[in-house]
């Protein structure tokens, strides 16, 4: 039985892949839902909108090759039009024309449309929620799991971000001291970010031939795009606003996005049908607290991440680990193929 720690896009990929060659499995999860740091929530209007990852390129390739697999389309991000820009806080923002970018993708139905579709092909009991694991011990022959429940394994997979296990799992005997110390110094990407969608009955930005985009360095909101579904039916804005923000009160921080938001967009961008935020600091399923500050990325890939420990009891994955493009979803996709791959080969050497 192999023990799955976590239920984001590496988790739940590893255990498809387990599930194709009929080796047995469990996922213990701490929220009550799938996904982790993929996250879309419906409005009222069942508009899509991302609280967590959203966009990836033509250089994804892996991520692009899972989606195709699992028969899941994708879609260029919308970006036609004038795009705004506020220098300063005291400048106003300024419309201007960006020259084309390399395309930007959004997974159609929105990015849970994977992580569902991975775990339509589990069985319902193959993952169990609400399992915080907070203690793992190896013994000679087996792994014991502490969570909510007991549970008893053969290996171990780690598909959580380091700097979370690292800091919040319990290792008997102690994992080895460079291994702890690479993973405390290891930057959970986006951590610390505040994503917020807006959603309209009208494209109100689209007659005016504005793309829906803004760059700001006034704040609260740094970088907002067209949030619009793929048939283009559904009509929002998503985008990042700058982390501070996190101090302020739910109502405070929906206040200054909504003044800049009008004050950019103009009166029509505050007559939405909702509005939907995600402080990521305080989920604390993502979420670390780091004692020195560490640079975006930092650490991500390390080789150390690629060992296996206790005689290959311990595999480490998610997106952090991947030695490509780790931080992102193809980083997750990559490390839970890798994952997958070494418990497939080592079952077949038995
Ligand atoms: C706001 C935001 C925006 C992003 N934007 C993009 C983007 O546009 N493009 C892109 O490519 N990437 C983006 N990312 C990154 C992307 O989301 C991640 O790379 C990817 O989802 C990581 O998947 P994972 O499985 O490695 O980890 P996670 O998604 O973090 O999954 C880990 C899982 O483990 C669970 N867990 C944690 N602790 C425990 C425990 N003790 N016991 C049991 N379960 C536990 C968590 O609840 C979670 O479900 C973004 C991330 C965020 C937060």
């Amino acid at each position: 039985m192999i023990i799955i720690i976590g239920a984001g896009l590496s988790g739940l990929l590893t255990a498809y892949r387990l599930k194709n060659e009929g080796i047995p499995f469990k996922i213990l999860e701490a929220r009550s839902r799938i996904g982790g740091r993929i996250h879309t929530v419906f409005g009222e209007e069942n508009t899509p909108v991302e609280m967590g990852a959203t966009w990836f390129q033509n250089q994804h390739t892996q991520l692009i090759a899972l989606l195709e697999e699992l028969g899941i389309n994708y879609f260029e991000q919308f970006i036609e039009g004038s795009v705004f820009y506020q220098p300063s806080a005291n400048a106003p923002a300024q419309s201007i024309q960006i020259p084309k970018q390399d395309p930007s993708y959004r997974i159609s139905g929105g990015s849970s449309h994977l992580i569902n579709a991975l775990y339509e092909k589990l069985d319902p009991d193959d993952v169990l929620f609400d399992q915080t694991v907070t203690e793992i011990k190896f013994h000679e022959n087996s792994v014991q799991v502490i969570a909510k429940d007991v549970f008893a394994g053969d290996k171990i997979i780690l598909a959580i971000p380091p700097k979370l296990w690292s800091k919040r799992i319990l290792f008997e005997p102690h994992l080895p001291n460079d291994l702890m110390q690479m993973a405390t110094q290891t930057h959970t990407w986006m951590e610390d970010s505040i994503k917020i969608a807006v959603t309209y009955a009208q494209p109100f930005w689209l007659p005016k031939h504005q793309s829906g985009a803004l760059f700001s360095n006034a704040g609260p909101i740094t970088e907002l795009y067209d949030h619009c579904n793929q048939e283009r039916s559904k009509y929002a804005l998503c985008g990042f606003i700058n982390a501070s923000f996190q101090n302020l009160n739910d109502e405070k921080r929906r206040t200054s996005v909504l003044r800049q938001l009008t004050s950019v967009f103009g009166e029509q961008a505050g007559d939405f049908i909702d509005y939907k935020e995600c402080v990521w600091s305080r989920e604390i399923n993502t979420f670390e607290y780091s004692h020195n500050e560490l640079y975006p990325h930092q650490n991500n890939g390390n080789p150390i991440f690629r060992h296996s420990f206790f005689e290959g009891k311990l595999l480490i994955s998610s997106s952090e680990s991947a030695s490509e493009y780790p931080g992102y979803m193809e980083g997750a996709v990559y490390a839970g193929n890798i994952t997958a791959e070494k418990i497939i080969a080592g079952k077949k050497v038995q």
